[in-house]
């Protein structure tokens, strides 16, 4: 067998988003020689988005894949060695810190800084797909604007869920927060303030089949009490269909080593991207699960290149 090459990193950057690239670019300004792996979705989740008008220094927004684009053009420019490859294990037993990248090549870090994001989850269906981009949105306060005046539905029945229906009902004429269950999950003052604003309607117990449109959304299926003897389908016009079922975080490969909460995201040491491992950072939507925007993953990106800097320079110290 041949053995598996090897690399020494000395900062070693997991994922493409702003929290990724923000920390490449501070890492590599600091002389880290910083090498990023760009993971499954190269540019993050905002490759995903339209335009991105609430990111600080673009007073005429921008898009998505723009705004990703000039975060990587930064971080090149500064000397971040950019590589696409996922990072499939890992062994973080010891410093230096073993990566295995592609399931074929381990790499050896002294500092790491996991920035591999979180994956909104989707119901699943078809025409998700079919009208991405064309109404059909996981993120309520990047594309919430385009809706001012239009009707939306919202589909999920806790925090988010409640918190997107507020926010898209100061924007849009009417939303609709579609419900599976009887009741919410939701907090009992996110409920009560669902519950008290005019223009949100809770559909209890109901599903979506799918949605309808021309060039874009126009107006979505849904069934009350699927599978029930009294079992009602009907649809209903909108503009847009906000998915707010909660995310995923990518930390599967890390879980292992790493303290993650019920839901995955990776525990930090509170106000620090600092983990329970010395030299291991987690920035951005991975260690987030209250904030999740490109801006302040970018600052913990930030962060966690400052804190990777002072690490491998106290290790230079005793080392020296
Ligand atoms: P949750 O897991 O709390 O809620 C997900 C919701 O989506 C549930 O109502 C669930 O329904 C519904 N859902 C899941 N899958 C489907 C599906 N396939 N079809 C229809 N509905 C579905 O996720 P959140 O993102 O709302 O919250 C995550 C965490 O973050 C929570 O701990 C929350 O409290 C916290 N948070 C706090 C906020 C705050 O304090 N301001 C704001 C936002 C989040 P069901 O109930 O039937 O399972």
């Amino acid at each position: 067998m041949i053995p598996m090459e090897k690399e020494k990193i000395r900062c070693l950057i997991i994922g493409s988003g702003p929290a990724g690239f923000t920390a490449a670019i501070y890492a590599a300004r600091a002389n880290l020689s910083p090498v990023l792996y760009e993971g499954i979705q190269p540019g993050g989740q905002l490759t995903t988005t339209t335009d991105v008008e609430n990111f600080p220094g673009y007073p005429e927004g921008v898009t998505g894949v723009g705004l990703m684009d000039d975060l990587k053009r930064q971080a090149a420019r500064f000397g971040t060695d950019i590589r696409m490859g996922i990072a499939t294990a890992a062994d973080l037993s010891e410093a230096p810190y073993r990566i295995t990248i592609d399931g074929e090549k381990t790499v050896e870090a002294e500092s790491l800084i996991i920035a591999t994001g979180a994956t909104a989850r989707y119901l699943g269906l078809p025409d998700e797909q079919k009208y991405a981009g064309m109404g059909v949105s996981a993120c309520a306060t990047c594309d919430g604007f385009f809706y001012r005046g239009k009707v939306v539905a919202v589909v999920g029945g806790g925090d988010t869920a409640c918190e997107d229906a507020l926010y898209l009902s100061s924007l849009a004429s009417k939303v609709y927060l579609i419900v599976r269950k009887p009741f919410l999950r939701a907090s009992k003052v996110m409920q009560e303030r669902v519950s008290c604003r005019e223009n949100i309607s809770i559909l209890f117990e109901h599903r979506t089949l799918g949605l309808y449109g021309e060039n874009g959304v126009e107006g979505v299926h849904l069934v009350k009490r699927q599978g029930e003897p009294d079992e009602e389908k009907r649809s209903l016009a909108i503009d847009g269909f906000f998915l707010a079922i909660g995310h995923t975080p990518n930390s599967t490969v890390f879980r292992e080593w790493i303290e993650t909460d019920a839901a995955g995201y990776i525990k930090t040491i509170p106000g620090t991207p600092r983990t329970i491992l010395p030299g291991v950072f987690a920035a951005g939507d991975v260690a987030d699960p209250h904030y999740r925007q490109a801006i302040t993953a970018a600052g913990t990106g930030c962060m966690a290149a400052i804190e990777a800097e002072r690490y491998l320079s106290e290790i230079n110290k005793k080392q020296g």
